[in-house]
């Protein structure tokens, strides 16, 4: 059986990703052995660096031009509204459920019975966030001047300029055209540019894995086994179980199919702990591998990114029910239901970046009344399970474009010709 360049290439890629996660897991439990190994660490960190500043080079640009063409592409308000409508049901239903496994599983196995540890110190820059404060100042923010949230990179504004900027183009009929052209353009350049850093993907996972692995080891692993455990079981059973059954169900496409399309974003969510560094490669996956419609992936995933984050949701219901039970702390089954409510929002307010998911943790910790400072239990684990989580909240996106782009029925003017030639005629 003859293979395609394409496929051949796709495969070597893969190989090579592969390849570099396992040197780097090779080459951290050699760094804590040796300093020789270990003095090359700098470098990694470097490297690692590189290749998520390139990623930050696509990801602006790429979230406006497709939400621009998105909203475009999607014709009238009506269809934006109603994939809008289908997509934050999804999510909501999604990280609800997450939310509920994680805290089934913590009351099943109660890992933080029986645990003597300090409290420990929480992160310097952590500061207690309340619940009304927290999400008024976020919809303030969600609307500011482009420039300026393009600079910052403050996804939200972003793409809520970008929702205004394709509504108000579609009404301008000839005017809006060149606008339409331009974004289109665009988004296809950020997507060819994101199979060019693809390549650096092997050295960049590499580096990042190598250097979290050398740092940090498995000690603080051992220590807090049960509640790592606990994490992983929940993150495990959301992400190959209820996910991929979803994907199946609603979205007609098999678990392998599902887990084969999506073995890059994985990867790369998986070292870079982001989100939205990984956005253009979900993207690229999404529309390449699982052939789902450029205009259907171009809304949901930004969105999906930055609000849609199930695996957050289940680890903060878990951690905080941990941090209870460490602190002999019972939560009555009313305070649960008010984790249950707070994890699944706290999550929508988190962002796609490293270590976010800590922060609105606060707001679920302050409204059962446990102190922050219980975040400081948990610490030393956090970046492993940031990683997985991660994964989950990527997985979950990825899912629900599968899943919303077959209640987007085709439109031959819109979905027919292949992209390249439509701009080029
Ligand atoms: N790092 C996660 C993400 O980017 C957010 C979190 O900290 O949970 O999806």
């Amino acid at each position: 059986m003859s293979m395609s360049p394409e496929r051949k290439r796709d495969l070597v890629l893969t190989l090579l990703i592969f390849a570099g996660m396992v040197l780097a897991l090779l080459y951290g439990w050699g760094a804590q052995r040796s300093p020789l190994l270990l003095s090359a660490l700098p470098w990694f960190s470097w490297m690692g660096v590189l290749f998520k500043q390139l990623l930050m080079v696509i990801i602006y640009p790429l979230v406006l031009a497709s939400m621009v063409v998105g909203v475009v592409n999607l014709g009238d308000i009506r269809k934006v509204g109603g994939l809008a409508g289908k997509g934050l049901l999804y999510f909501m239903t999604t990280t609800a459920l997450a939310v509920a496994l994680g805290l089934i599983l913590v009351n099943v196995f109660n890992p933080g019975e029986g645990v003597n540890l300090d409290l420990g110190q929480p992160p310097e820059d952590l500061v207690a966030h309340e619940f009304g404060p927290f999400f008024l100042e976020m919809l303030k923010n969600t609307f500011k001047n482009p420039f300026k949230s393009l600079a910052q990179g403050d996804v939200l504004a972003i793409l809520s300029f970008g929702l205004l900027l394709g509504a108000v183009t579609s009404t301008l009929g000839d005017a809006g055209k060149p606008v339409a052209r331009f974004f289109e353009g665009l988004n296809q350049a950020m997507m060819r540019l994101t199979d060019w850093v693809m390549w650096l993907a092997p050295i960049g996972v590499f580096a990042l894995l190598a250097e979290v692995v050398a740092l940090q080891g498995f000690e603080a692993v051992y220590a807090l086994k049960d509640y790592v455990f606990v994490v992983l079981l929940g993150l495990g059973l959301h992400g190959f179980v209820v996910l991929p059954l979803l994907g199946w169900i609603l979205g007609g496409v098999s678990p392998l199919k599902l887990f084969a399309g999506l073995r890059r974003p994985l990867a790369v969510a998986f070292s870079t702990a982001s989100s939205a560094a990984t956005l253009p490669v979900t993207m690229d996956a999404v529309v390449e591998d699982l052939g789902v419609k450029p205009r259907v992936a171009g809304f949901v995933l930004p969105l999906g990114a930055t609000v849609n984050m199930d695996g957050t949701a289940l680890y903060e219901s878990v951690a905080v029910l941990f941090i209870a039970q460490v602190m002999g702390v019972e939560l009555t089954f009313g305070e649960q239901v008010v984790v249950f409510l707070t994890a699944t929002t706290a999550a929508v307010g988190a962002a796609g970046i490293p270590g976010a998911g800590l922060i609105t943790m606060t707001l679920v910790l302050g409204a059962v009344g446990l102190p922050i400072e219980g975040i400081g239990l948990i610490l030393a684990v956090d970046r492993l399970l940031d990683m997985v989580r991660t994964s989950v909240n990527v997985a979950g996106d990825a899912t629900g474009a599968v899943i919303l782009n077959r209640f987007t029925p085709a439109d031959p003017e819109l979905d027919g010709p292949p992209p390249t030639e439509s701009i080029a005629a």
